[in-house]
């Protein structure tokens, strides 16, 4: 999708620290950190959110979730524990609308979230 940051992230036009790739995913080092550890993990494919997700995407979620504990593994934080996060729509804080999962370690994280 021509005006998607994910997609330009994807394609090369905008450049990213990325950390992991597949034919089906890309993880980057997140631009604001927010946490010691913070990854986006997204796939390759336009996807808007959790809403537009089909039965045909169930194998390609759980792949990003093998992924996100591949790199919790890697990052040593597999542990100690770590959040994997995705935001829908406004109220929960999407900003991206090129669906992707938040990685988060290395502190401790509150729950219920802010
Ligand atoms: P959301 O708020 O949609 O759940 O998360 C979007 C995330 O993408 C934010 O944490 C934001 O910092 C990150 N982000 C936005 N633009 C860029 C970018 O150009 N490069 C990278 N690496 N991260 C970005
Ligand atoms: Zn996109």
């Amino acid at each position: 999708m021509d005006s998607c940051i994910f997609c330009k992230i994807i394609s090369g036009q905008i450049p990213a620290r990325k950390v992991y790739e597949d034919e089906l995913v890309v993880a980057i080092e997140d631009i604001a950190p927010v946490a010691p550890v913070h990854l986006l993990i997204f796939p390759r494919r336009h996807i808007v959110n959790s809403l537009d997700l089909h039965p045909e995407n169930n194998a390609l979620i759980g792949h990003i979730f093998q992924v996100a504990a591949h790199l919790a593994k890697e990052r040593g934080v597999a542990d100690k524990g770590f959040r994997i996060v995705n935001n829908n729509n406004a109220d929960a804080g999407q900003s991206v609308f090129h669906i992707h999962f938040h990685l988060l370690a290395g502190r401790h994280f509150n729950w219920p979230p802010g």
